[in-house]
């Protein structure tokens, strides 16, 4: 098959591999129809995440269909449409007993294209199925549901409940990627007061508005803290969400927030960011963490059957699996394209919809 695969910092090719087969009793084989690129590749390209071994396929966010069953799999069959989560669960451990999946002890967490071969491929095994994948239902496209692999419930669980945030909040989300702007649409759901974007690029924020942010603000030629303080009537907002992952950014939501209010970082920083308990410790502010877990997808997935939460606008740009070396490229150069996400399309999906039948002959 072919494959997405990282040569070391700074180099891939889409090479043809080995097919993947069934190691363990619990691994399914899936078809990959859709697939994505996430900022995370970018960093493993970048060598900033070591633990990634040169020869490894990258992507962690699909939708596939079920090719080959472990014997040990017994909640999805062959044929079955499902969507991989970014974070695998060995479903034994204690933390994911506790719905802890980014934390798993068991061999599972962000594997996919990090630690195991991933998702911008042919095909990909997937270990601990029936704990990892979930089924799409027949009424929803593999595009409607792809961005709830990632970067959907990041920002729901990590900034939005993690923020807790509720009805008439004043939410800032500083940073305004797709994993801000997916703050911002999923906040929504909890019919805040008012939503204010920052971010330092004004394409982003055009975007931001159009995602349901109420007010724009560009921290590069405003005063972010002067304007949210006057938006507050001098208190700050009631939740601040960092959606970048730079100190900056950190330090910013901290300084934006009311007494009382919580602070939910997202980000995944590389260098410290000072904490200012100096002005802080008096402010009874809630200050949460998190990696992603993935455990929303299901109620995530039925606010998108129901028609309540629409990701379709995620989508930017469009390429057959084939292209996905040219998709990188538009991707990376996000400021230049204005690429959000890229959609990477399986031959066989591309036959599907344009109306031809797909055969595919099996060995
Ligand atoms: P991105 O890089 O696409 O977007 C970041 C945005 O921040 C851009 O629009 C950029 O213009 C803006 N920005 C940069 N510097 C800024 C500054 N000083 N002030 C204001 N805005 C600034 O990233 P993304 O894909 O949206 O992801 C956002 C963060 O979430 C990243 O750090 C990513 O690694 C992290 N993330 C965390 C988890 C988790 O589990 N916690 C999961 C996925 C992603
Ligand atoms: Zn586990």
């Amino acid at each position: 098959m072919q494959a997405l695969v990282y040569h070391g910092p700074g180099q891939r090719g889409w090479d043809s591999v080995d097919d993947p087969t069934i190691i363990d009793p619990t691994d399914i084989v899936v078809r990959i129809d859709t697939s994505t690129i996430c900022g995370s590749d970018l960093h493993i390209l970048r060598g900033d995440v070591p633990e990634t071994k040169p020869g490894t396929v990258l992507g962690h966010e699909a939708v596939g269909t079920v090719v080959e069953m472990g014997a040990g799999v017994t909640t999805v069959s062959e044929g079955d449409r499902v969507l991989m989560s970014c974070i695998s669960a060995c479903g034994r451990c204690r933390y994911c007993k506790e719905g802890r999946y980014g934390q798993c002890l068991g061999g599972g967490g962000w594997i996919f294209g990090h630690l195991i071969d991933g998702l911008q491929a042919e095909y990909a095994r997937v270990p601990f199925a029936d704990n990892s994948v979930y089924r799409v239902p027949d009424s929803l496209s593999d595009e409607q549901v792809l961005f709830l692999a990632d970067i959907l419930p990041t920002a729901y669980e990590v900034g939005v409940l993690n923020g807790s945030v509720r009805p008439g909040d004043v939410v800032a989300i500083v940073g305004a990627g797709p994993v801000g702007l997916a703050a911002i649409l999923t906040s929504r759901l909890y019919t805040p007061g008012r939503i204010i974007s920052i971010d330092l690029a004004d394409s982003r924020l055009a975007r931001a508005g159009k995602f349901g942010a109420d007010t724009t603000i560009n921290n590069g030629t405003e005063d972010a803290l002067a304007k949210v303080m006057e938006l507050t009537d001098g208190r700050g907002v009631d939740v601040a969400i960092e959606a970048v992952g730079v100190p900056e950014t950190f330090e910013l939501a901290t300084t934006l927030i009311r007494p009382g209010g919580h602070v939910a970082n997202v980000g995944v920083h590389g260098k410290s960011a000072t904490l200012h308990l100096e002005t802080l410790w008096t402010r009874d502010v809630t200050v949460t963490t998190g990696l992603v877990d993935t455990f929303s997808i299901p109620q995530l997935l039925a606010l998108v059957a129901g028609g309540r939460l629409d990701p379709s606008a995620f989508a930017t740009h469009h390429f057959g699996l084939d292209e996905t070396m040219a998709a990188y490229d538009t991707f990376a150069d996000a400021g230049a394209t204005d690429a959000l996400k890229v959609v990477l399309t399986g031959t066989e999906r591309t036959a599907a919809s344009t109306g031809q039948i797909a055969v595919s002959v099996a060995g």
